[in-house]
Formats: structure tokens, sequence, C-alpha cells
């Protein structure tokens, strides 16, 4: 066990693990029981449970209700402002549940067999309660045993993260900035993955593809659908996407990726892939590309290599014996970031080869650069995982998902995504799906490395 604030003026208590391991479960259990199902969220009710828990412990608390119902809810633990603050994040609004196909009830907050079963069990009840366990932790063991915190512990608890954003971290950045600045963010959006049962790394997300929406419109002559026409747009869409599906964007290595992949080839358990992400971390360009052959074959590898395009709609025609003029379909286009979306689309175009197809962005995403993965908040949660478990890697990620730290981001703060609980596949797919659970083992593991990140950020 590591006296994690040696240089202190007075020594840190070291927590009593297995009460803390209890308490964490009680708080989590209570929150799942506070139904946040996003719409309507009703987060309120998470915001007073933690205004309260937070406000008995001594700790400043700030809680507002920016609509009826949704809350934001900030709490600081003071340091001595040598270093600018580091916050901890998390959403309290869930998404809702097929309740016929849970085998518990998702808001009991039951244990079972070693798990915690509840709606935001992992996504995102499951951070708060980790995140609101370091706050309490850090009040008891270090601020009131008398030693010092080197900047400003914040917490933060979001609405509406599941469905619109209007109220989470875009409304706290707009209305109460000085509440939530600091140099460094934890927020959802990592991974800490259980390979063939082994917990083998924490993916810490440092920076994020950027989504973009795109129209595709193939237009020709109109007509009775009894004379056939080549010019047909409906085909003509049909072909302009299949053109749109056999294009590859070019493989494409930020430092990011190519970390990522270097690190992982230590840990991977699959000595193909293994050999495969050394080749593409590799200074040999032809190297890289053979292991690029490989990992492209693994959809979720294939996504962090290179820009995706998804087709996702498609509409034309208004009846069947008529040949419409137009037919339209959506594209989803994830760049990698720092790629422009113009320069994807000028390929595209070339791609699809035809003038009567056109391409109009209907969304543009906004890029955002990546948080810097040797930062002392990077280092501190590398040193956290190593305390409690020496074998696991600590990796940065490129997230194919977008999430709430591109915008601090672009804001000028480090934010770093973790999910710090150890999972399976099957665990994790459960985020948003039936009977969403994490390992009580987790939990706790969890818990304390958020604490050790955040303990030795601020030390
Ligand atoms: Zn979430």
């Amino acid at each position: 066990m590591s006296l994690a604030f040696s240089a202190t003026p007075a020594p840190a208590q070291t927590p009593d693990w297995e009460a803390v391991r209890a308490e964490t479960l009680l708080h989590l259990q209570r929150m799942i029981r506070l139904n946040t199902v996003n719409p309507p969220g009703n987060e309120i009710t998470v915001a007073r449970y933690l205004d309260s828990t937070l406000k008995a412990a001594g700790i400043e608390t700030h809680l507002f209700e920016p609509a009826p119902g949704r809350a934001a809810f900030v709490a600081r633990l003071k340091g001595n402002g040598s270093k600018q603050p580091v916050v901890v994040m998390g959403h309290m609004d869930v998404v809702g549940v097929e309740r016929e196909h849970w085998t518990v009830d998702p808001f009991a907050g039951e244990v079972k067999g070693g798990y915690l079963y509840g709606r935001g069990a992992i996504d995102d009840k499951g951070m708060l309660a980790a995140n609101l366990e370091t706050m309490l932790l850090l009040k008891r063991h270090v601020v009131d045993a008398g030693g010092t915190l080197s900047r400003d512990v914040v917490f933060v608890a979001n609405s509406d993260e599941e469905a619109g954003g209007d109220w989470g971290m875009g409304w706290l950045i707009a209305n109460h900035p000085e509440l939530v600045r600091g140099e460094f963010a934890l927020n959802e959006g990592g991974r800490t993955r259980v390979v063939q049962g082994r917990p083998l790394y924490v993916a810490v997300q440092n920076t994020e593809k950027v989504s973009h929406v795109v129209t595709v419109t193939a237009r020709g002559p109109g007509g009775h659908a009894s004379v056939p026409l080549a010019g047909n747009a409906v085909l003509r869409l049909g072909r302009a996407l299949a053109a749109i599906g056999e294009h590859r964007e070019p493989v494409q290595l930020t430092p990011t990726t190519r970390t990522f992949f270097a690190e992982l080839s230590r840990v991977w358990p699959v000595a193909a892939e293994r050999a495969a992400m050394a080749d593409l971390a590799s200074s040999s360009p032809s190297r890289a590309q053979r292991g690029a052959r490989v990992l492209e074959r693994t959809p979720v590898f294939d996504a962090v290599l290179r820009t995706g395009v998804s087709a996702v709609m498609l509409s034309g025609g208004i009846r069947h014996n008529v040949i419409p003029t137009e037919a339209t379909a959506t594209l989803n286009v994830r760049t990698l970031p720092g790629q422009s979306l113009d320069a994807v689309l000028a390929r595209l175009k070339r791609a699809v080869g035809d003038s009567l197809v056109e391409f109009e962005v209907t969304e543009r995403g906004d890029d955002a650069p990546p948080s810097d993965f040797r930062s002392p908040m990077f280092t501190a949660l590398v040193e956290a995982v190593k305390e409690l478990n020496p074998g696991m890697a600590v990796v940065p990620y490129l997230s194919t998902g977008a999430t709430d730290s591109a915008r601090l981001r672009r804001w000028g703060m480090q934010a770093y995504g973790v999910l710090p609980f150890p999972m399976n596949q099957d665990d994790e797919d459960r985020m948003h799906g039936n009977d969403e659970r994490v390992p009580l083992e987790s939990l706790h593991f969890g818990t304390r490395l958020i604490y050790g990140a955040v303990s030795r950020v601020a030390r």
C-alpha cells in the first residue's frame, strides 16, 4: 500500500478498503434506485442525494436546476492553488429499459452472484459512485488528516447526456465556467478490458473521431414506371452507394493509435494479432502495411485506423408506378481527428464518378485537439493501475464514439475518458442493454483506480 501523500505536511492515513468497498456499493445502489431514465431524466433526485452526502461530509456544493427536474451539480475540495483544478465528472441520467427482458428489477440495485445489477451500474452511475467515494476519501484521509491538496478537486454530475445534452457540460460551461474550469478532467469514454478471463488493459480515451452527417442525392428523369429509364435516380443512387461501400479511406496512424497498438502488442493474447500490432506500430512502412492488413479485418480495429463511412438511411420515391426524380441516402462519416471532411468527400466523389450524384454536408462535427498522454494526469492513471495490478497495460485510446470530452478539449482542458471497472465483452455489451451490471470486484477496483489517480495528481 503506498503512502500517496508522503510529500504533504501530514501523511495521509490509508483508507480502510473493506469499509470503502461497502460504502461505494451502498451509494451506487441508492443512486440506481432513483429512476433517472431520460426522458424525462428527473436527475434532480440523484443531485439531491449527492448534495446531501457531500455536504454532510463537509464538502462545498453547488446545486442548479436549469429546467424543472433537471440538475447540474458541482462539489469542490479546496487545494492550495499551486496547480489548476482536476475535475471528475459523470452523468446522472440513464437510458430506458425493456423491462420484459430483464431478469431483475432494473431499479432495485440487486446484488446477485458477485454482481450489482441495475440500469446505470456501468453507464454512468458506477462512475458517479467511484467519483463520490474519491471525494469522501480525499476529505477524510487528506484534508481532515492535515494534508494538503495541490489543486482543487472538483466533482461534476451532469444531466441529459443520453438525450439532447441540453443540460450537460455545455450548460455548465456556458453558465458557470468558473466552477468547472480546470487543467484535467476524468470523464466516461474509456475501457478496462478483461480478455480471456484476465484483466488486460485500461484504455484511456484521449482523443475521439469526429462525427458528420452527409446527404447523398442522386437525380434523374422522372416518368411512368411502365417505361424503364436508364438514368433512374434510385438505380443511380444504388450504384453510388455500391461505390461508396467499396471505397476505403487510407490507413492513418495518429500518435495515439501508434502508442495504443504498440502497448497492446505487449499483452495481447492472440499471437497473430499481437504480431500485427507490433508490425503496425513499427517504423517500417512495409511492416506497418502488413500489420494494418491483418488488423483491418476486425471492425473495431479498422475503425480506429481510418476514417469510416456508414450508410445509415435511405429515401426516394412516392409510389410504386412512378419513377422519382430524386433519391437520397444519409451517410455518417467519422473522420480521424485532424482530418479534413472536405478531403474525404472529394475522394468519395471521385470513387462515385457521377456528376448527377451530389454530396451535401448536413451536420459538420467539431474537431478537438487530443489530450496529452504524457501529462501528469495520464501518468497518475498509469501509476494507480500499476499499484492495483502491475500486469495491466495502460494505453491511450482513440474512441470511435463521440463524448462531451471533445467540448472540454476545445475549451482548453485535458480531458480523459475512463471506464475504470474491469469487464469482459459480455458485461460491457450490457451497457444500454438488458441486465446491465457491474462485477462487485470491478466496482472496488474502479473506485481505487479513480482515488489513486486523483490523489496522485492532486498531491
Ligand atoms: Zn454514459
